[in-house]
């Protein structure tokens, strides 16, 4: 899409819903998840067609997973047909997402069937439905042409939760489950307006007082998680309210978190225009404990809807699915939603200033520590965002990951204490959001793309800075450190103590994302996993120079065989690193690899260390500020304390 500058465009189209399409006969497409438990999901579409050679094609580059993702492999039975007889159909030689089929004379609508091999987000008790997986349409045409009317088809007794609007008003007294139609929309919103459906089904409210109208719908595998508790609404409710006053617009006509709690089918974190598809453990609301790691995506997402799907990246825009997303300027799109979700995590009550600070250590020292940056630059993770994502742990320091979300985060809050500092703490990051977040006032759900020009243009607007340079620095060139000018600038400093954080204490001991075991990287340069495998170790640290390798097993550690259990681990390494401070012996490793057994000397004798952010006495306290919430809502924090 060309650069769509807001100056010329009529605040009358700003206001116009983005499925005002032009008049001309839908796709009809009705999604049947009834056989989601075995791992199925159907489709029946009407396709309008012409005589002749028709190309149809299922969506390949997926925004905001900025990754050729469609899962044209897991498209099964596909049948063309005309009054229930056959049409022969070819895919494409090249273009294996493209099906082109022969319509004979005097026909104008085609039927599809297909199906989708769905093997993650269903269970026997909930479904998610990104329409990617059922979605056909006419090839080659810019999707926010096309219109569609879908229909969605649940097992009995399921509730649905989705950003769309459904033709009939809702009626408490009708029986959940069957068949929903929903209003006419456009194929670019329907692929931005994912379902989630389940037979423990809640939808909450939130923040009456706020328009448009925020909900969130809940799915879980048992009967009870899915009804969250008082203290988890109340900082829902928070969230909304805060976001309301940090952005200062809307671009939804409402907005649904959608919540699917499952141990078995798999986590998620999907940002969409009016809504965001949130999928995380069965218990990942159900204590302090767990929340710590799930606390920070619903706010990241939700800023999402600001920063990445109304304000994008002009070349992460593409006309239709078929087309490749560029990154350039993910640093922006994902790292300054980095920043702003755990902000609002801490803003909202979900996490306390103290664990703000320390997840805030956490991903610093990681950075910090992060061998690879001294070739890759932050610039080169966000090109190349789509051969980083997942992948093996292996030498995963060395070639660097996503780091922009983190890099991002970084800058971003270097960014917001140095407007702070220069504007004598009369503006902030907050008035930037005002103007490139807000520009057009409230819209429907809508794409405005961007580039770094306008960018910088905004910032300069807040406080006169040579923010291209700023930029240039931090993001194109090589720093073989992390940006802590941020953490400086808002009164702390990043060090190392022999104990970890009680942040990190509750990862470690079964907070979720970390899994058990100790945390050896900036002591030993090595990450262990929990049966003694080596999954990584640091370029250029002591587990390096003793020309140990990710993949080998740790079998004993000073005659002492590695435990089982990830508590004994943590102390048996507490014991020998202590040992080791005031000995100037190496330390004996037994090793294993596939095939043999090695002794291994390992050099070190500085101790445990962990990463925290201690207050800095001799600056302002930025940090504590930032996180202050700026409504009155939240008048006492913490609101959850981990051991509840
Ligand atoms: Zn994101």
């Amino acid at each position: 899409m060309p650069k769509l500058s807001l100056r010329f465009v009529p605040l009358l189209s700003l206001a116009l819903p983005a499925f005002a399409a032009p008049a001309q006969q839908p796709i009809r497409i009705t999604a049947d998840l009834t056989e989601a438990p075995r791992k199925l999901y159907h489709a029946e579409i009407d396709l309008p067609v012409h005589a002749g050679e028709n190309s149809f094609t299922t969506p390949e580059w997926i925004p905001g997973n900025h990754r050729p993702t469609g899962p044209a492999e897991d498209i099964t039975g596909v049948v063309f047909s005309v009054a229930g007889k056959p049409l022969q159909w070819r895919r494409d030689d090249v273009d294996l997402y493209e099906f082109h089929v022969e319509v004979p004379k005097g026909i104008s609508t085609i039927h599809a069937h297909l199906d989708c091999i769905v093997l993650a987000r269903a269970s026997d008790k909930l479904a998610v439905l990104e329409w990617e997986k059922l979605l056909l349409y006419p090839s080659h045409t810019p999707v926010k042409e096309i219109p569609v009317q879908p229909s969605v088809t649940v097992p009995k007794g399921w509730g649905i939760g989705t950003a769309l609007t459904p033709v009939q008003p809702f009626d408490a007294n009708t029986k959940p489950g069957g068949t929903v139609q929903y209003q006419p929309t456009t194929v670019e919103q329907l692929q931005d307006s994912p379902v989630i459906a389940g037979e423990y089904f809640h939808e909450f409210a939130l923040a009456l007082e706020i328009k448009p109208a925020h909900f969130i719908d809940v799915v879980s595998d048992r009967p009870d998680d899915s009804n969250l508790r008082p203290e988890i609404l109340r900082s829902l409710n928070n969230l909304v309210r805060e976001a309301d006053k940090a952005y200062a617009s809307h671009h939804y006509n409402h907005y649904n978190f959608l919540l699917t709690l499952s141990d078995v089918a798999g986590g998620e974190g999907l940002e969409h225009g009016q809504s965001s598809d949130n999928g995380t453990e069965e218990l990942g609301f159900a204590n302090g404990k767990h929340l710590l790691g799930n606390a920070e995506p619903l706010s990241h997402e939700f800023t999402h809807s600001w920063n990445g799907k109304y304000r994008r990246p002009d070349k992460l825009y593409q006309t239709d699915f078929s087309k490749p997303e560029v990154g350039e300027l993910l640093w922006v799109y994902e790292g300054m939603t980095q920043y702003m979700g755990n902000v609002l995590a801490a803003r909202d009550g979900m996490w306390t200033p103290q664990q703000y600070r320390d997840m805030l250590a956490l991903s610093a020292s990681q950075l910090d520590y992060k061998s690879g940056r001294i070739w890759r630059s932050t610039d080169d993770t966000a090109i190349a965002a789509s051969i980083l994502r997942g992948g093996s742990p292996v030498w995963s320091n060395w070639k660097r990951g996503q780091d922009y979300y983190q890099e991002g985060e970084l800058l971003w809050l270097d960014a917001d204490t140095l407007i702070r500092q220069l504007t004598n703490d009369q503006k902030s990051l907050t008035d930037f959001f005002h103007i490139f977040l807000g520009k057009g006032g409230n819209t429907g759900p809508l794409i405005v793309t961007y580039n770094r020009e306008e960018l910088i243009r905004d910032l300069n607007e807040v406080v006169k800075y040579d923010w291209a340079d700023f930029f240039h620095k931090r993001v194109d060139l090589i720093n073989p450190h992390a940006d802590l000018d941020g953490i400086t600038r808002g009164g702390y400093k990043l060090v190392y103590q022999d104990r970890p954080s009680a942040s990190e204490i509750t990862l470690l001991t079964g907070g979720g994302r970390r899994g058990g075991g100790p945390d050896l990287w900036y002591s030993l340069g090595m990450r262990i996993a929990k049966d003694g495998t080596i999954t990584d170790v640091r370029w250029g640290g002591p587990a390096d120079k003793a020309k140990l390798a990710p993949g080998q097993r740790l079998i004993a550690v000073e005659g002492r065989a590695l435990p089982a259990d990830g508590d004994d681990q943590i102390l048996l390494f507490h014991e020998v690193l202590t040992a080791a401070k005031s000995s100037t012996q190496p330390m004996h490793l037994i090793v294993g690899s596939e095939s043999y057994v090695s002794l291994v000397d390992l050099d070190y004798h500085d101790g445990e260390r962990y990463p925290v952010l201690v207050r800095d006495g001799s600056g302002k306290d930025y940090m504590d500020e930032i996180i202050t919430p700026l409504t009155r809502a939240v008048t006492a924090m913490p609101v959850l304390s981990p051991d509840k």
